[in-house]
Parts: C-alpha cells; structure tokens; sequence
C-alpha cells in the first residue's frame, strides 16, 4: 500500500466508484476536501460510456509473466501503465496489431493471435500520458472517437469503453484536443460532410457537442471559439436535408432549441410530459426552418 491514510478497501472503492457514505466520512477526516467524494464517486466522467473499467484483457506483459495472472486493476481505464514496470498496459499486440483475446497463452505473455503467437511487448508512455487523470483520459477517448466518427450528430451511450487499442485512442485524443485545429476542420469542412452547405452552428456542429462535453480545458474549445468568431454561414442553406438526427439534450443545451420547438416538430415527444434527455429526433424540418442569420 504506498498511503498510509487510504487503506485497500477504500483505495479500491474510490477506484471502482463505490465509496459508501461511512468510507467518505472515515476519508474525511484526512482530508476535508472528501465532502465532495461523494459526489465525485456517482459523478459521470464520460458521455460515450459510463463504466470505466473494459472487458476486453488488457495487460503488462512483463507482469503478467511474472505471475500467470491477471490483475483486476489493468480493466481500469484510468490506469494507463503498469505501477511496477513503469510500462504502457496493452490491449493490443505490438507486432501484429491483433487485439489481445482471453486465452491460456495470454497468461505466458504471448500474443493470442495463433499466426503470431509473439511474445507481447510495451513500452514506457510518453510523459504528457502519464500524467493524466480519469477525466482527461475520457476526454481524449472522446476526442479521438468523434474524430473517428465525424458526422455522428449523436453518439452511442455504451455501458464500458471498447476502443480498440486504448492507449493508441488515448495518444491520438490528447493530440487532437492540443494539436493544430486545421486537422478538424479539413474534416468539416471536407465535401464528404453531409452536412457542409448548413449554417455554421449544424456544420460544426460535433465539434460544439465534444467542446460542451470535455471535463477539462484543452486548447480544442479556445481554437474553436474562434473559428465561430471567424467564420459566416452560408447564406442559403441545403434544402435537400431529409434527417439530422440528433439527441433532445444536445438541441436545448447546444442549438439553443426551447421546448416548445423540439415538441412542434417532433412527434416522438409531443406525448411525453418531460422529454428524456437522450431522445433522439430529427431535426431536420427545423434546420431547414431556421433564417440564417450569421
Ligand atoms: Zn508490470
Ligand atoms: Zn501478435
């Protein structure tokens, strides 16, 4: 145990977010900062999936052929390397790129996929991953899958993470929501974008989404806070738009849609006396309806 004032079931409990009210109060008198333990604990940390552990392996080789087995602690997404071996957990093999399957080799450290059948390998994480917490690592894996996936106007809310090769995910996430904007918006501004002649709050429109989603402050929201500053609508919009899809939240909160309009058009929610957030409608008969103004 590296804390004295932590001891296992609590340092477990915080980690799987279970912390019991006894737990936090025994917490807090180390620390009176813990009052908001409790609301952490049940706090969400991302707006793709909502637990944080993957149920896929993902391990350290060198421990794992150590030992022969697998620590629970590794499922954890917010541990990105090994606390012994200072090593990137891996979810994936380095040499042939399979994602690592449960298997009796995988207890020898060899790479499950039989055609390879190497013996698994990681390498230490560069230092600006190494020091991220749960929130930022959410962050980034949402970055990187909107990214991935640009002209979603919803996402999916799936119950554990499942990137293919988390710390890959993770790596590309943290550059994107720090790199140079143009990466993002060659991709919006693409011909490829179904919805690239709409005004610029339903063209940037994923890009709002993830900046009204991130937990943290990344370089992401400033640049594109400007580019908002910096460009205009087109005057006339595409009028061919048959669907735009996307959750009831997202239209208040994000396109400043009220009530009252999401109701008018949407049949799905004229019979409900409070409209579930992740109700999805389309919203094109209200894009299509809007004067385009800036
Ligand atoms: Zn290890
Ligand atoms: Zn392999």
């Amino acid at each position: 145990m590296p804390l004295d004032w932590i001891n296992e079931a609590q340092l477990k409990a915080s980690i799987n977010n279970t912390l019991s009210i006894k737990q936090v109060s025994a917490l807090n008198e180390f620390f009176p900062v813990t009052h908001s333990l409790k609301y952490l604990s049940s706090r969400r940390h991302s707006a793709l999936f909502q637990n944080y552990h993957i149920e896929t392996p993902r391990v350290c080789p060198i421990c794992i052929r150590d030992t022969g087995y697998i620590k629970e602690e590794w499922r954890y997404i917010g541990n990105l390397k090994c606390s012994i071996h200072d090593v990137g957990l891996i979810d994936v093999c380095h040499l042939c790129n399979h994602k690592l399957e449960w298997s009796i080799n995988l207890l020898e450290g060899i790479c499950t996929n039989e055609m390879c059948s190497c013996s698994l390998k990681s390498e230490p994480l560069n230092n600006a991953l190494e020091c991220l917490f749960i929130d930022e690592i959410c962050d980034c894996l949402l970055a990187d899958f909107v990214y991935s996936h640009p002209y979603n106007t919803y996402w999916p809310n799936l119950s554990h993470p499942n990137s293919e090769n988390l710390l890959t995910a993770t790596s590309k996430g943290y550059d994107l929501l720090n790199c140079d904007f143009k990466r993002w918006i060659e991709l919006y501004d693409a011909q490829s974008n179904p919805f690239n002649a709409l005004a610029v709050k339903f063209k940037y429109f994923p890009l709002y989404h993830l900046a009204h989603s991130l937990q943290n402050e990344w370089l992401f929201s400033e640049q594109l806070k400007k580019l908002t500053a910096s460009t205009s609508s087109p005057t006339k919009q595409l009028f061919n738009l048959s669907s735009y899809v996307v959750t009831a939240e997202s239209a208040m909160t994000i396109l400043g849609l009220s009530k009252h309009e999401i109701i008018s058009y949407s049949p799905e929610a004229k019979n409900k006396k409070v409209i579930p957030s992740r109700l999805r409608i389309n919203i094109a008969p209200i894009i299509k309806a809007t004067k385009v103004t800036k």
